[in-house]
């Protein structure tokens, strides 16, 4: 595993241990010969993730939509920056390029494209693991209705658990290359 694209929010959220959170996240993700893909912006925990790698040497690969690069303010000091013409170029590049992914906590986006990914999974398009960093218990709710899910006769087990599960981001790396 090489690269891994990361889906986080746009925004910090409300408390500073998000970004405190990201910004580790970036670390390790670095300190552990790893690179990142994700949407390229410099706002939020986004950027906080990427400014993180970059301070510690990593590389940083970003992809963004022409008509969001000036509205996520387009990170202007990554590795790479692929700028596209649609969101589904976007999340089709990002995928493409990387070796498996992680969702930190976020918005509708997060949940777009890390719903997403998931079900490329499901459908056997691809084989990359996938993962989500449960920080302070903050997917609790989302995990509760995907068990429900499954409950119900609506998603199958093994595709529930095709999902790494994490809350930390050493748990989350181990787990990612049990996977692979
Ligand atoms: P958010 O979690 O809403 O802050 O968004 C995080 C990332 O998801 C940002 O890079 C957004 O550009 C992206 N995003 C927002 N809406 C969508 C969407 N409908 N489809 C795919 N990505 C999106």
């Amino acid at each position: 595993m090489k690269r891994i694209c990361l889906f986080c929010g746009s925004s910090p959220g409300v408390r500073p241990a998000y970004l405190d959170f990201a910004r580790d996240f970036g670390t390790d993700l670095a300190s552990r010969g790893l690179d990142l893909v994700y949407g390229g912006g410099r706002i939020g925990l986004m950027g906080a993730v990427a400014d993180a790698v970059l301070a510690a040497g990593g590389k940083v690969i970003g992809v963004i939509p022409r008509s969001l690069a000036d509205r996520e303010v387009a990170h202007a000091g990554l590795t790479e920056l692929h700028l596209v013409d649609t969101m589904h170029e976007r999340k089709a590049l990002m995928a493409d390029l990387a070796d498996g992914f992680a969702a930190l906590p976020g918005g509708l986006g997060t949940l777009d494209e890390w719903f997403e990914i998931w079900t490329w999974a499901q459908l056997g398009y691809h084989q990359k693991p996938i993962g989500l960093l449960n920080f302070e218990g903050f997917f609790d709710p989302l995990l509760t209705f995907l068990d429900r899910l499954v409950a119900e006769g609506f998603v199958r087990p093994e595709h529930r658990a095709l999902a790494v599960v994490a809350p930390d981001s050493p748990t989350l790396f181990e787990g990612l290359l049990a996977a692979c």
